[in-house]
């Protein structure tokens, strides 16, 4: 299996690769720009040569990056999704820049406009990006949701609605969280309630899509659509559940991220990851 973390590009670009051989990832993710802002300072190719370098010498790979929180596509106002466009474009050139293959993506949110409205505009927006991309290199993940508010994709139906949409099958896929899809109503402790979830998930979107799994324990309880991450076995999913996504071959390729909170030294990085490889049999 292939075990990460997402790792912070304080300093650099580079410095995210630098953090994850640190606290001991096989692979990382990483935000591309700073995740609250909507400017993104230029890669200058000092930076692009550092990366590549850094990912050369410590050997460990950039499975993922994540995008800025600010992107809504779904948004009902004009100017926000255009803007919110324009931001994923340059998103996915930097991706495309940095060698970088994926990009998770949350799908966004209809804030009032309705699910449905919301939706279309999503695979609308995708197809429009994609006709702007030149030479794509760059998978889109559509990230599950815990359907807070009115986000969209807290459903394996919405994601595979949205799929569907999309012109450039090559090029998009999904990345499911384990915390989410958890306050989102999907049962994954048992090894009984795990295959019936895997089963819907494969029937509705299909494993093939499945390229980034988020690996984080839940603060909130079953199904209360709340977005907390927690270390992992110490939340209210519980250890037996990663057990199940470990031990899964057919998850074999897909790198599995941490999203937990931690502290400048890794030290949780190195913990919760010692806890996942624990887990294989
Ligand atoms: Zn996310
Ligand atoms: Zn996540």
């Amino acid at each position: 299996m292939i075990f990460g973390a997402h790792q912070s590009i304080a300093g650099g670009v580079f410095k995210a690769v630098e953090r994850g051989k640190q606290a001991g990832c096989d692979t990382i993710q990483m935000f591309n720009k700073s995740s609250n802002q909507w400017r993104a300072k230029p890669l200058g190719t000092s930076d692009i040569d550092q990366f590549l370098a850094a990912i050369d010498t410590t050997g460990v790979t950039v499975a993922t990056s994540h995008t800025s929180y600010l992107i809504n596509i779904a948004s009902p106002e004009d100017a926000l999704y255009e803007k919110s466009l324009a931001a994923l474009k340059v998103e996915m050139e930097r991706c495309g820049v940095l060698e970088i293959p994926n990009l998770v993506m949350h799908p966004g949110a209809h804030v009032g406009s309705g699910e449905e409205a919301g939706l279309g505009r999503i695979a609308e927006n995708i197809n429009r990006l994609f006709d702007q991309l030149e030479g794509n290199s760059v998978t889109l993940l559509l990230e599950s949701t815990a359907g807070q508010g009115s986000v969209l994709g807290s459903s394996f139906e919405q994601l595979a609605w949205i799929i569907e949409k999309v012109e450039d099958k090559d090029h998009i896929g999904v990345c499911l969280d384990t915390c989410h899809i958890f306050a989102a109503g999907y049962a994954i402790t048992e090894p009984k309630e795990y295959g019936a979830t895997m089963k819907k998930f494969n029937e509705i979107v299909g494993l093939e899509q499945l390229k980034i799994i988020h690996m984080n324990d839940s603060k909130k309880e079953f199904g209360s659509r709340k977005d907390r991450h927690e270390h992992i076995g110490k939340g209210e999913i519980g250890l037996e559940a990663f057990r199940n996504f470990v031990n899964d071959k057919r998850l074999e390729n897909v790198p599995m991220i941490l999203e937990t909170p931690k502290a400048e030294d890794l030290a949780e990085d190195i913990e919760n990851l010692k806890v996942l490889r624990g887990l294989v049999e």
